[in-house]
């Protein structure tokens, strides 16, 4: 067997490793094995890349490895939960700027052995560039609106971001059409940048999730592009399923807000803001750990509704602990779990797993809404946005149509949160002042551990 030969049979082992780890990932119990698999697949692809003759430089190759492992090992394993979407559009920024500086350093070549390349590498690589600088600094802008350093509202017209749209497509085609010049090159970068920069700017932070995993989709596509650049074949499939699965991702997402992904990049909604009217004047009841515990203990159905506060209190085991108490006094306890809830897609059955809660008491959306109608106790822990009932009933609500769990029908609403301050989309929450909702003021994890003893004693 030929080197190239070898090259080619651990490609295919490597994709395939991608597929199947791919695969792996639909499902709790198989998703870190899955990561596991998909890890091996990409260690596979580096080795094959790196037996390939006339690699380049082995000392920056080797520094880069480092540098990159120092970095990404310490900071993946001290990242809190709750921050892992910030984590996600980092790495995201990082693959498209990579791409990015992969098409620059091609089209330099190029340039140096003889003028612009065939069009068959030049277009991926304007595609690649273009996509690839778009994403990477959509990304970091991402970053610091998810961190919370980048707050408040950035109108910025839409027509600005059409006109730059048109400035990097002329310049690309302008160098398709034979112009030799490394500043264009230069140039179409900086323009799709700055489109990247203005294009999440005004985004809300409602929207950050369809707009991470967008660009997640947009960082595949151009990963591929440059596989066909580079004539890397783990390349184009590796970017094709990080494009295909962030796409659907994407779709999904957006399906759960009931937004369509133009209207999240364009409208400018899910910005924050003014508090719903709908709620001044009304009246919050707060309540006691007793009066919870009496409630629950004498309920038949309770519905659990765990939002961010939950993953930030780390009340997951107290929760599961009280439901099992609950459980062995004959209450059915179910959880709702709204797709975003928290900070990133997946992240309450993250939680809940975790903590053991059994996988078939967790219902998405659409099975549990129905539920409420029977529910005698919807316990929401640490939810806000997902719960917000103006997204069902005030039309100038920055989150208007983005379908919640319906918490307010069932007999009872008991909310978990420290005090009456507004979620991740920064609006206040009418549940919160409804005849049948009582606020327990404190930590999430306090107040259920509170419950169970007082529950322990009725
Ligand atoms: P929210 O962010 O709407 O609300 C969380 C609530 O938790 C806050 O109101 C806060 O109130 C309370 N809280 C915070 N810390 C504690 C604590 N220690 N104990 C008790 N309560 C606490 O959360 P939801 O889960 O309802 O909604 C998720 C939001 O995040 C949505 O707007 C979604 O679009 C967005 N998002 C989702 C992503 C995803 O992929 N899932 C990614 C990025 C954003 P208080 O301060 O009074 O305690």
């Amino acid at each position: 067997m030929s080197r190239n030969d070898a090259i080619t049979l651990l490609y295919i082992v490597s994709f395939a490793l991608f597929i199947v780890g791919l695969r792996m990932l639909r499902g709790p119990r198989t998703a870190v094995r899955g990561n596991q698999v998909a890890a091996v697949g990409m260690a596979i692809a580096v080795i094959a890349t790196l037996l390939k003759p006339g690699v380049g430089d082995w000392g920056l190759i080797a520094a880069g490895l480092v540098i990159g492992t120092a970095i990404g090992i310490p900071a993946a394993r001290a990242v809190r939960m709750t921050a892992m979407p910030q984590m996600v559009a980092l790495f995201n920024g990082v693959g498209g700027g990579a791409v990015a500086l992969i098409s620059v350093v091609e089209y330099r070549e190029a340039l140096k052995h003889g003028g612009n390349p065939e069009l068959s590498v030049l277009i991926p690589i304007l595609f690649a560039a273009i996509i690839g600088s778009i994403s990477f600094w959509g990304s970091i802008v991402a970053f610091l609106k998810l961190q919370e350093s980048l707050k408040g509202r950035f109108p910025i017209p839409r027509a600005l971001n059409a006109v730059l749209v048109a400035v990097a497509v002329a310049l690309a085609v302008a160098l398709v059409a034979g112009t030799e010049s490394e500043l264009v090159f230069w140039l179409i970068l900086l323009t799709a940048g700055l489109l990247g920069v203005l294009a999440v700017l005004p985004i809300g932070g409602a929207d950050m999730p369809v707009v991470i995993s967008t660009l997640n989709a947009f960082t595949g596509l151009s990963a591929a592009a440059a596989g066909v650049a580079l004539d890397n074949t783990a390349l184009i499939v590796a970017g094709m399923l990080v494009g295909a699965s962030g796409s659907i991702l994407t779709r999904q997402m957006a399906e759960a807000m009931n937004r369509s992904i133009g209207n999240v990049f364009f409208s400018g909604l899910g910005a924050g803001g003014p508090a719903a009217a709908a709620t001044e004047g009304g009246t919050v009841r707060s309540t006691s750990a007793a009066d919870v515990a009496i409630q629950l203990s004498y309920a038949r159905l309770v519905v659990v509704v765990p939002g961010y506060g939950m993953a930030v209190a780390q009340a997951q085991r107290a929760v599961a602990d009280l439901a099992s108490e609950l459980e062995r006094r004959g209450v059915e306890v179910l959880y709702g779990i709204h797709p975003v809830a928290g900070r990133m897609p997946g992240h309450m059955n993250v939680l809940l797993a975790e903590a053991d809660v059994p996988y078939e008491n967790l219902k998405e959306m659409d099975d549990i809404n129905g539920e409420f109608a029977r529910t005698d106790v919807a316990l929401v822990i640490g939810a806000n946005d997902v719960t917000n009932p103006a997204a069902r009933n005030v039309a100038d609500s920055p989150i208007y149509g983005m379908p919640i769990l319906d918490v307010d029908k069932a007999a009872s609403v008991i909310v978990l949160k420290r005090s009456m301050s507004s979620g991740f989309a920064g609006i206040d929450n009418p549940l919160f002042y409804g005849e049948k909702t009582s606020m327990l003021f404190g930590d999430a994890k306090a107040s259920v551990s509170e419950v169970l003893s007082e529950v322990q004693k009725v």
